[in-house]
């Protein structure tokens, strides 16, 4: 049986689209993934408080709300198995899918919402201390109490390490920002505004090669990249700005993605090159990759495919 409307990803751009299809009678089957690119439900399922998702004044702790989307979607008729897509063959309609579990699927219509994995550094020390002063999202964590007036540190040197820094200044009492080579990628204007801050500290050179501290992070140990020497700094909290890469490598080249990976939409859109599928959340959006946006654009996929299928006269 052809599929209508297939979904790939449950975190906030995959079930929003999907509560919206449902909605509008196009029973989508959303493919929730299970190992590859991040598990059922996405990134924030690995986190802790949500402050800025609207709604909740009092916060909510990210798996709450994963589970509180999932279940509004399955309320609306939206059928999901806990698989990975491995293989998407997109170049004629009906588009075919494989998986990892071995299923063959058929749709006439596609939604991308498969996310973006945040790099991280390949340390255990990093593990145990992730999520209890570890962090890959200052916009996310950064003012959370636990940060607060406290010494804080950003790995990384490109522009999303320096908005992090810069974003982290409103409520540090000091960043330090560890590169590992003696120049920013970042752009000049960013590299001027760290440069001018008063509260940030560049340190050159550097790398960390543990994080230590007792029930939460309290101190990197780092070593000079040039003269081999190690030292150690007190922070309360790192983040790791180190970049993300896209989850669309099962759509195995069929859709343009930029110099970083991102899917290409076009303008205002959620379409990509290729007719009939449509991208939401992180794994098209460099710029903000943030929960809301995430399920705004998922909402912008399936009313875009449900006028898409309409057009076609698809009853499929
Ligand atoms: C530690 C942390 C804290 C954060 N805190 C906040 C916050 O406080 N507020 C906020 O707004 N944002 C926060 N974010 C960012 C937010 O989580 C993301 O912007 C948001 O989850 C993106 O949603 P998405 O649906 O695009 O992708 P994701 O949440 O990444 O979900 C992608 C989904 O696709 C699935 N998938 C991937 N590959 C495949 C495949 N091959 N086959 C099938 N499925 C696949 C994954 O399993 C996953 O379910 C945080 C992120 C992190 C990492």
């Amino acid at each position: 049986m052809t599929e209508r409307l297939i979904i790939i990803g449950s975190g906030p751009a995959g079930l929003t689209a999907a509560i919206y299809a449902a909605r509008a009678n196009l029973q989508p089957f959303l493919i929730e993934g299970f190992q590859e690119g991040g598990i059922p439900g996405g990134q924030l399922m690995i986190t802790t408080t949500i402050e800025n998702f609207p709604g909740f004044p009092h916060a909510i702790q990210g798996p709450r709300l994963m589970a509180n989307m999932r279940e509004q979607a399955i309320k609306f008729g939206t059928r999901m198995t806990a698989d990975d897509v491995t293989d998407a063959d997109l170049s004629r309609r009906p588009f075919k899918f494989t998986t990892v579990n071995g299923e063959n699927y058929t749709a006439s219509a596609l939604i991308v919402a498969s996310g973006a994995t945040a790099r991280r550094l390949p340390l255990d020390s990093e593990k145990k201390y992730w999520g209890r002063g570890i962090s890959a999202c200052a916009t996310c964590d950064g003012s959370l109490p636990v940060f607060r007036n406290k010494e804080l540190a950003v790995i990384g040197g490109g522009d999303t390490a320096i908005e992090e820094a810069l974003h982290l200044t409103q409520f540090a009492s000091k960043v330090f920002l560890i590169h590992r080579r003696s120049e920013l990628r970042a752009s000049k204007v960013m590299q001027n505004r760290a440069t001018s801050h008063p509260k940030i500290t560049i340190l050159w050179n550097k790398t960390v090669e543990e994080f230590s501290g007792e029930k939460t992070l309290n101190s990197l140990k780092l070593r000079d990249t040039v003269s081999g020497e190690r030292s150690e700094l007190a922070v309360a909290g790192a983040f790791e700005a180190i970049g993300h890469i896209p989850n669309t490598g099962f759509l195995k080249g069929h859709i343009t993605t930029n110099d970083l990976g991102y899917i290409v939409t076009l303008p205002g859109s959620t379409r990509t090159n290729v007719e009939g599928v449509f991208a939401a959340g992180d794994v098209q959006d460099h710029k903000y990759r943030q929960a809301v946006t995430a399920a705004a654009s998922g909402c912008m996929a399936a009313k875009e495919a449900e006028d898409w299928l309409r057009d076609q006269g698809c009853d499929c």
